[in-house]
């Protein structure tokens, strides 16, 4: 008897099958020979492969430096940190947006205070309810491209001039994704993405911050490995001897594997990124007509979008969860994207919200379909087929 456990004999429940699950990753024989030659070279942790990766994504978004991380919440982390975030500031984000925004700025000691969005059909960060949201104690703008959508960067950038405010660029929707021809994440003064296996440049986990900041990058490295002026892999390869602390950081560095990973997903990013596009315009063909849904509106001309998310708004009154069960129950497993922040237990809590309509009108009739760029054909007709039938 084998004391090695199969998939049939493990104690784990099998995921459930989906005909078209919400996103799926490649594996194949490229990625798994740079993973095995990372391994086999027996440097686990920070070493030639995470700066190879940091130079070759710095380069790719167009900044000086991008200093790798464990995950996207720490990037945000550390870029709040940086930029001078603590206690008694505020610092302004849209609502609708992951929770990890908002539990950074809390970490730091500052306030996050939300924002609305645009409209049903601009689900970024409204522009005019930014502007009202800014106080004397604002310190920080954090910027999220939503679904992969460039936000409104040079009102954003406006407002941050005239109110001297830093903007953080929440990118984790937005690799490749361009403003007015330049990359998501070096707009603003730093900006942050997730390698989360679901995002469009995944690695398990992972993150990166990229700034063109020499200063914000050199406290970010070392508030990355705590606070320590050497890595042990200087002092392996002889750069270095010793190490003085000078900050209290964390322990948020990426490692080897990962980091090999992600040098063969970010030579794949581009042309991954715009077969998304192609499923996002077979949804929004299939949808234009309908009274039911509609998709948010394409990017402006000279944005390009990453189409992290393929995203669709119900009409009014059509009652979300009974649309979700139904093409659940064709296989077709969907998200929301997301429940608005200020209406978890614990940012209600928290105390004052400021009125937020849109997001609230939208946030309940917003569903995610399935998209990831191996999707096939037979499966995008399966979706549009299955949501036409449940409306
Ligand atoms: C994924 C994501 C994060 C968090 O990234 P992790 O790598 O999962 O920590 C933060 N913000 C947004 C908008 C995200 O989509």
């Amino acid at each position: 008897m084998s004391a090695v456990q199969t998939r049939q004999d493990t104690a784990a429940p099998a995921a459930p099958t989906w005909v078209v699950p919400l996103s799926d990753v490649e594996i194949d024989d490229e990625m798994e020979a740079a993973l095995v030659e990372a391994f086999r070279s027996g440097w686990w942790s920070m070493g030639p492969r995470v700066a190879a990766f940091e130079e070759a994504f710095a380069s790719f978004v167009g900044a000086t430096s991008a200093i790798a991380v464990a995950n996207g919440t720490a990037a945000l982390h550390l870029a709040l940190l940086a930029s001078g975030c603590g206690p008694g500031d505020e610092v302004v984000l849209p609502s609708l947006n992951f929770v990890a925004a908002a539990n950074t700025i809390r970490h730091t000691g500052a306030t996050p205070v939300f924002v609305d969005i645009e409209s049903e059909s601009d689900l970024n960060l409204s522009i005019g309810d930014l502007e009202a949201a800014i106080t004397s104690r604002t310190r920080a703008i954090v910027a999220l491209h939503y679904g992969g959508a460039p936000a409104r960067m040079d009102a954003i950038l406006e407002l941050a001039r005239t109110h001297g405010l830093v903007v953080v660029e929440d990118a984790a929707h937005a690799p490749g994704a361009e403003w007015q021809g330049r990359r998501c994440g070096s707009i603003g003064k730093v900006g942050c993405f997730s390698f989360f296996s679901n995002k469009n440049l995944p690695m398990g986990e992972g993150g990166m911050i990229v700034t063109s900041d020499e200063e914000i990058a050199r406290r970010i490295r070392l508030l990355r490995s705590h606070g320590m002026t050497t890595l042990t892999w200087d002092r392996h390869r002889g750069h270095a001897h010793s190490y003085d602390v000078v900050d209290e950081g964390f322990n948020v560095r990426m490692d080897e594997l990962r980091a090999a990973i992600g040098l063969v997903q970010l030579g794949r990013l581009s042309e991954r990124n715009a077969r998304r596009g192609e499923i996002v315009e077979r949804y929004r063909d299939a949808f234009a007509g309908s009274d039911a849904v509609s998709l948010p509106a394409p990017t402006r001309a000279g944005d390009r979008s990453a189409h992290h998310l393929a995203v669709v708004v119900l009409r009014e009154g059509i009652p979300r969860d009974d649309v979700r069960t139904a093409l659940a129950s064709r296989g077709i497993q969907t998200s929301m994207h997301y429940p608005p922040i200020h209406q978890f237990s614990h940012y209600r809590a928290a105390g004052a919200v400021r009125p937020l309509p849109v997001t609230e009108s939208v946030a309940g009739r917003l569903i995610t379909l399935p998209l990831y760029p191996t999707m096939t054909d037979d499966q995008i007709i399966a979706v549009v087929d299955a949501l036409q039938e449940a409306l």
